[in-house]
């Protein structure tokens, strides 16, 4: 089993979607990633909160496998984001993003971080992403998220990025805008040339699509009568895919594919509750059930 670190935000978001509103809880890619990947293995986290992220907060990562030691505390505001979706959970709408504490951030990985296997640059700006690149020491595993935020205002910076990660973590929106691609095949084959050699590619309610090798791996969403916000439910399949990753032996094809159904799994669970309320209350029996329910789900004998 290898440790993960992950740089991200950490932020308090305000979600507004057609089954109710929640304002100034606590979010962040980072912290659904965290809390997610600490489900299968150790996660060390870097990020910055402001003086208005107190204790009380930072309990949401007490008592799991998350190391706070590269997070970093400083005075001002913590990021905060606020998105509103359609009735289909499916279109979300940025009304504000403020990088408060993130725009002078500058991520410094504690030394015995730095050897970490498992690197994931969970969605931020991505310079602050190539930063933690230059200071880890040839991980086993690297992979990157973003969002059409960070395509459209940095593009060349992502694109830095990208051609030095093994594996890209996107929506099938940024993975459109990436490639420049409406065909989500064909926009695969363009991020592979950039410079990963897996894609994959999250496609909310319909489920994920991963290349790899020369094949592709396709997964539904688990149908679910009970969705309610879908926030961090991107961040949340990525904790699922490389914490179960990196608690394999060794990455094989198999493995990414479970891996795929262990992110899709934790990802059902976020969008049933909003924030992170349905994470926090998680047990490692019901997600054992809900991956055993996937397996159902998609199995099949063959005539
Ligand atoms: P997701 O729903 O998986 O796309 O991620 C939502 C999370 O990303 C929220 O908790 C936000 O706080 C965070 N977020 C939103 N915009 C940004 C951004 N531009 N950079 C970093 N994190 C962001």
């Amino acid at each position: 089993m290898s440790p993960i670190l992950t740089v991200g935000s950490v932020a308090f978001d305000s979600i507004k979607t057609p089954f109710g509103e929640v304002a100034r809880v606590i979010g962040g890619a980072a912290t659904y990633f965290s809390v997610a990947a600490s489900f299968f293995t150790d996660v060390r986290l870097v990020a910055v909160v402001g003086d208005d992220f107190t204790d009380e907060h930072s309990a949401v990562f007490r008592g799991r496998r998350i190391d706070l030691s590269g997070l970093q505390w400083v005075p001002g505001e913590t990021f905060r984001w606020k998105g509103e979706y359609d009735l289909d959970l499916n279109t979300r709408k940025t009304i504000y993003t403020h990088l408060n504490v993130f725009q002078d951030f500058q991520p410094k990985i504690p030394a015995n971080f730095q050897s970490t296997p498992f690197v994931f640059l969970a969605n931020i700006h991505p310079t602050l992403q190539l930063e933690v690149l230059d200071q880890v020491r040839s991980p086993r595993f690297t992979a990157v998220d973003t969002m059409n935020y960070w395509i459209e205002r940095t593009p060349n910076e992502f694109a830095s990025v990208l051609a030095r990660v093994d594996t890209v973590i996107i929506n099938d929106e940024e993975a459109r805008e990436l490639s420049g691609e409406a065909n989500l095949v064909r926009a695969a084959r363009v991020i592979r040339k950039m410079g990963p050699k897996r894609v994959v590619i999250k496609r909310g309610e319909h489920g994920v699509l991963m290349s790899f090798d020369d094949r592709f791996f396709a997964a539904p969403a688990l149908p679910l009568e009970v969705a309610l916000d879908p926030t961090g439910a991107g961040d949340t399949f990525a904790g699922g895919f490389i914490g179960y990753l990196a608690s394999a032996p060794t990455v094989t094809d198999d493995v990414l594919i479970q891996a795929v159904i262990a992110g899709s799994t934790m990802a059902s669970f976020s969008v049933e509750d909003f924030g992170l309320n349905c994470l926090l209350r998680l047990t490692e029996s019901e997600i054992k059930a809900r991956f055993g329910e996937f397996k159902r789900l998609i199995h099949f004998n063959a005539l």
